[in-house]
């Protein structure tokens, strides 16, 4: 498949810097998707909040002609029997809206697929909602079910959606750390972050950019939490099919949660499609029915003809979804173990597409943010396309303020073997000093830099 170039867009830096002249109520908002300027127009409510990191990093990966590890997709089309039928529905005039909630068949697919592979059972009628991508249901999930004020757990480093769509709720994020090396979830941190003003909690596992597969204990210590405290709680599931090591468990199968979790995953993750953008909720009629209502205003309605191709992919036997993992599996160890021949420290990923590196020297050196040093894994990234022609995103473009992450990496490996044989390759070049000048300035315009036609997208 030839990739679609994303259009150029102002690279600013890997991970823009906190707006200074921004109200306390974007202080809590993540540097990465933080711009340097007020927006004159934007609310207060919201300002801050920049481009993402994955279009910013997708652009400079085109402009540099850089192998792109950074935002997350992948680089061959998900199966064939899914994308005719998308042809099919398209040919057949499915063409128009569909029905509010989602076209019916999907909706039976949802639930048919939670029943098959958690035992879940989900009303297709009142407790699915198919929704424009995993994005919209979690926004959707989070200005339907928080007042003004309210306070939203979200762990720590979390998807970049989160604290945004935290931000348009007028809600407030409360950080809850997984630390180094291992990503466990800090277990105490989370007891502490709950307190009367506390409605959700955002629970994303498998975890994007960690790659952890939380536990029975994780998950059993937040339903106990959720229980005791009366609070919701927003699963996202994206990445429930690209599990490597361990079991997905779903937060709704403990006990006490069935009753108060809205469940969300995808269609872009498990059968390589991202850009469809049909994602679903699920959960309990009276949540559901909160959800559609903001979800009805927001986009109401999505990508017809890839629904039913996307119920039918749900229904696809099990050694597709089984296949799914294993390919990924090998792509994993091919480029955690050649990042660790270039120095890099990692744990490898339990799940997901995404691989969270120190940089060379950072685990010895222990140094966040030494000045020009390896623990600057922002300025890293911000060179890495100039001067090998690669790029990564930093692990700060998905937390707050963390010194303990200021020297990760996230690499992407859902990509042919043969790119991240070239990126590794490339990234070879790296042995050269980091303060050296790159072949090329850090933020080279268009066309300069390594060239690689058809990689950069
Ligand atoms: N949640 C997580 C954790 C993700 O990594 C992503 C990226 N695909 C999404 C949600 C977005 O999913 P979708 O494209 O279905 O909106
Ligand atoms: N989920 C993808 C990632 O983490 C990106 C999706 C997006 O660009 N919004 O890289």
């Amino acid at each position: 498949m030839r990739e679609r170039l994303p259009a150029p867009a102002p690279a600013e830096g890997a991970s823009g810097q906190r707006d200074e002249a921004a109200p306390a109520a974007a202080g809590d908002l993540p540097p990465s998707a933080t711009g340097t300027r007020r927006s004159p127009y934007l609310a207060s409510r919201l300002q801050g909040l920049g481009t993402t990191i994955f279009a910013e990093m997708s652009a400079l990966a085109a402009a540099t002609g850089s192998v792109n590890l950074g935002q997350g997709f992948p680089d061959t089309d998900g199966p064939e029997a899914v994308s005719e039928a998308a042809v099919r529905a398209i040919r057949e005039g499915r063409n128009q809206y569909p029905p509010g909630g989602g076209e019916p068949e999907l909706r039976r697919a949802v639930a048919e697929h939670r029943m098959r592979f958690y035992g879940q059972s989900f009303d297709p009628g009142t407790e699915v909602l198919v929704t424009a991508g995993a994005t919209e249901a979690v926004t959707a999930s989070i200005l339907a079910l928080c007042e003004t004020g309210d306070e939203v757990v979200l762990l720590e480093p979390f998807y970049d959606s989160y604290p945004a769509a935290v931000a348009l709720a007028g809600a407030r994020p409360r950080l809850v750390p997984f630390r180094p090396p291992r990503w466990q979830l800090d277990l105490d941190a989370l007891g502490d972050a709950v307190n009367p003003r506390t409605r959700v909690v955002v629970v994303n596992s498998p975890h994007n950019p960690t790659g952890r597969v939380l536990d029975r204990t994780e998950l059993s210590a937040i339903a106990e939490l959720c229980v005791r405290h009366d609070l919701l709680a927003i699963t996202d599931e994206v990445y429930e099919h690209l599990v490597h090591e361990g079991q997905h468990l779903p937060l709704a199968s403990f006990p006490g949660m069935a009753e108060r979790t809205l469940t969300i995953s995808s269609a872009g993750k498990t059968f390589s499609f991202t850009g469809w953008k049909v994602g679903w909720a699920c959960g309990p009629a009276p949540l559901v029915a909160a959800v559609r209502t903001v979800a009805q205003y927001l986009t109401y309605v999505n990508a017809a003809p890839f629904q039913p191709a996307v119920a039918a992919g749900l229904g696809l036997p099990g050694s597709f979804f089984a296949g799914v993992a294993a390919s990924l599996r090998e792509r994993r160890d091919r480029l955690c173990s050649g990042l660790e021949a270039e120095g890099f420290a990692l744990v490898p990923p339990q799940a997901g597409y995404f691989v969270l590196a120190g940089l060379p020297g950072w685990a010895e050196a222990g140094e966040p943010g030494r000045p020009g040093g390896s623990g600057d894994a922002a300025r890293f990234c911000r060179e890495l396309p100039g001067r090998v022609g690669v790029v990564a995103i930093p692990a700060s473009a998905f937390c707050e303020r963390r010194a303990d992450l200021a020297g990760f990496v996230r690499f992407a490996f859902c990509k042919r073997p043969e790119v991240l044989d070239l990126a590794l390759e490339r990234l070879a070049g790296l042995r050269a000093p980091l303060a050296a000048p790159g072949p090329t300035s850090p933020m080279a315009p268009s066309g300069s830099g390594p060239s690689t036609p058809g990689l950069a997208s």
